[in-house]
């Protein structure tokens, strides 16, 4: 069941979509050497909460922190702990959920740490253009597949694995609603895209193959390889004049 929303509704994804931005602006002014993956985690909680919203990943199917903090080899649903300390050099996926007015937020990004290498700054910027390409297929008429295609293209064309066990996600009351948006596909295929869906598209992308291995913690997410991967993720509403995107990275990237 595909959950169309009202313009109120978005406009409360919105809210909660920008809430996310905000946050991540906030993580991601303290990703610096030394920090760990739990002290990110702790400023991330306060800030959410310091605004009203509570943080949607907390407890959800059991996870047991506020934000997801993957860096390098990880790809998602890294654990923050204390034992993970940034470092220079580093590429840390950062995924954060908010829960405000009976609506989520959800959106992720990848941040690099001082200098890093050119090979791997090239892998953001390719996973954030392809985010970019999926999105423009977000428009009435079109397929959940143009979208899939769009990203997949657009990656393997560098030599880069997509993630496929793993996709975005329509968004909503709940996290994760109808349609599964996967980043590898068909075009002209899967659901039709309606005015009012609202949906995360959310590349993950690995510089080496795609494969992934799901560690004993039960949530991280790394490549089998260990070679580095990036993640980024917002919220889009399709409306009639085209996508119209709920998530603001310039808001992240102005306090970079
Ligand atoms: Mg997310
Ligand atoms: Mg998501």
């Amino acid at each position: 069941m595909i959950y169309l929303k009202t313009d109120e509704e978005i406009e409360l994804l919105r809210e909660n979509n920008i809430l996310v931005s905000k946050t991540l602006a906030e993580v991601g002014r303290h990703i610096k050497p030394g920090v760990t993956a739990k002290q990110l985690d702790k400023i991330a909680d306060e800030f959410i909460r310091s605004h009203g919203a509570t943080p949607a990943f907390l407890g959800y199917q059991g996870y047991p922190a506020s934000i997801t903090v993957s860096v390098n080899e990880q790809v998602v649903h890294g654990i923050p702990s204390d034992k993970v300390v940034i470092k220079e050099g580093d590429v840390v996926s950062v995924d954060i959920g908010t829960f405000m007015k009976g609506f989520v937020g959800d959106s992720a990004y990848t941040f690099a740490v001082g200098e890093i290498a050119d090979d791997v700054r090239q892998l953001l910027d390719v996973t954030k253009e392809a985010l970019y390409r999926g999105t423009a297929q977000a428009k009435a008429g079109n397929r959940v597949g143009d979208i899939s295609a769009a990203v997949q293209d657009y990656a393997e064309s560098f030599g880069y694995g997509v993630v496929r066990e793993l996709e975005g996600h329509g968004l909503g009351r709940k996290m994760h609603e109808s349609p599964g948006v996967p980043n590898y596909g068909l075009r002209g295929r899967g659901p039709v895209l309606k005015e009012g869906m609202v949906i995360c598209i959310e590349p993950m992308i690995t510089m080496g193959s795609r494969a992934i291995v799901f560690e004993r913690d039960g949530w991280t997410v790394r490549t089998r390889d260990r070679k580095p991967a990036a993640h980024y993720e917002f919220a889009v509403a399709i409306r009639k004049d085209g996508p119209d995107v709920l998530t603001d990275f310039s808001i992240i990237e102005q306090s970079l």
